[in-house]
């Protein structure tokens, strides 16, 4: 391996914002307590403020301004080297889903998950990404999906879905409106989901359609770190709108492929994108409030999980309340709650990753206490990859909490 390839991705990365960030930290340990793998561990090497060391040094060693003085005075800080490298493999994947919790605890504001975000891009380039999350972003870039959904395979999982639910599943229609995406977890299996969302859009008489151009909403490339693959996954969708003509894209319950399209594409193709994204709740809580979808709510005490990347990254909060207090008689919040919610721990490739099992179920404990304290007999979600990461969990731990599928539960309580 030579590291040199990963401290340059350091160096290069880091811009004024990095480096502002890496000035700033102040040691004072406060983001420990915000981490759920901390918490749920007690283990001082999961803080935070330690996921981001090799990065501050590199960045000390070779651009902070500062750095020629320590030189000349003989304190230069010392060079990265290969064992560290390799021991930060597990605090860079395996401890950290991105969920951005410690930014709330941080007095100076750091967005860690952010700096994680470059090690990773540095991990990335001397091989040193998990070989589970390295396969499937592969598998993205080479087939279009992380398990190898071809658009081939796609015609055919969306032809056994139709007769399987009896809907119609919409693919390259030309001129639709609203292009949905979905993820291959649903695609492969989660397929009540899939199915619900196109009988929503199809009630709801929304002109809709899948593209074989551009159809996976997870984005392995933002979880290994190579931009190049999270750029194509963009690019495909993209693309696939720009073809179609749509004015809308559709994110599926994927926290992280909301992310994907709604902030990070402008940002990777470096230009606007000319349609509007949303998140299927976003789109299902704005078609609620304009009174074209109402609901018959039932008679049961639920709670609702705020996927990481879709509230605290992605701003989305009020639009699942909403559909909430519809859908059931007694809505109760977890606590803490909305901004402050605990990560399942399974975000940011993590419940995907073989080595990070044993800590991603420790975490998981964090999120069970919370909603026990709540009474209410399930908890409700609206991303695939907690929903994965709860179904895992719950089996492991013997959990008989029951898991809902927020869209699921839209359509079976929407009435015409
Ligand atoms: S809370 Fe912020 S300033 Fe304090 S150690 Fe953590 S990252 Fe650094
Ligand atoms: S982003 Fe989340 S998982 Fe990562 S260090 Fe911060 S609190 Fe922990």
């Amino acid at each position: 391996m030579t590291v040199q390839k990963a401290i340059d991705k350091f160096v290069e990365k880091t811009g004024a914002k990095v480096a502002s960030y890496l000035d700033a930290c102040v040691r004072c340990g406060l983001c420990a307590q915000a981490c759920q793998y901390h918490e749920a561990t007690g283990d001082p090497r999961h803080a935070p403020v330690m996921k981001f060391q090799p990065l501050q040094q590199a960045y000390q060693a070779s651009k902070d301004p500062l750095s020629p003085l320590w030189r000349m005075i003989g304190r230069a800080p010392k060079k990265v080297t290969e064992e560290e490298l390799s021991d930060w493999q597990d605090l860079i994947y395996d401890s950290c889903s991105m969920c951005g919790r410690c930014t709330l605890a941080c007095p100076m504001g750091i967005d860690i998950a952010s700096l994680v975000w470059v090690m990773r891009e540095g991990m990335s380039e001397v091989g040193l990404v998990p070989p589970e999350i390295t396969k499937m972003a592969h598998a993205a870039r080479d087939t279009g999906s992380p398990i190898g959904v071809t658009a081939k395979k796609l015609r055919k999982i969306l032809d056994d879905v139709e007769k399987k639910y009896d809907v119609k599943m919409h693919l390259d229609k030309p001129h639709a409106e609203v292009l949905l995406l979905d993820s291959s977890l649903d695609y492969e299996a989660y397929q009540p989901t899939l199915a619900a969302m196109a009988k929503i859009l199809d009630r709801l008489g929304i002109d809709w359609s899948f593209s074989s151009k551009g159809y996976e909403a997870s984005n392995l490339g933002l979880f290994s770190g190579e931009e190049s693959i999270a750029r194509t996954m963009v690019e495909r969708i993209t693309e696939a709108a720009e073809d179609m003509g749509a004015k809308t894209v559709l994110a599926p319950e994927c926290g992280h492929g909301y992310g994907s399209i709604r902030w990070e594409a402008p940002n990777l193709l470096g230009r606007e994108l000319p349609f509007e994204v949303l998140h299927i709740v976003e789109f299902l809580a704005r078609m609620h409030k304009e009174g074209r979808l109402k609901l018959k709510p039932e008679s049961r005490a639920l709670t609702y999980h705020d996927p990481c990347k879709l509230g605290r990254r992605g701003g989305v909060f009020e639009e699942p309340r909403e559909m909430m207090r519809d859908l059931v008689t007694d809505y109760r919040e977890m606590k803490p709650g909305g901004v402050t919610n605990w990560c399942c721990g399974g975000g940011g490739g993590v419940v995907v990753i073989e080595s990070a099992r044993k800590l991603q179920l420790e975490s998981f404990k964090i999120k069970m206490d919370q909603v026990e304290k709540t009474g209410a007999e399930g908890v409700v979600m609206s991303c695939a990859f907690c929903h994965m990461t709860f179904d895992k969990s719950s089996e492991h731990f013997k959990w008989d909490k029951k898991i809902e599928d927020m869209v699921q539960m839209v359509e079976r309580q929407m009435i015409d």
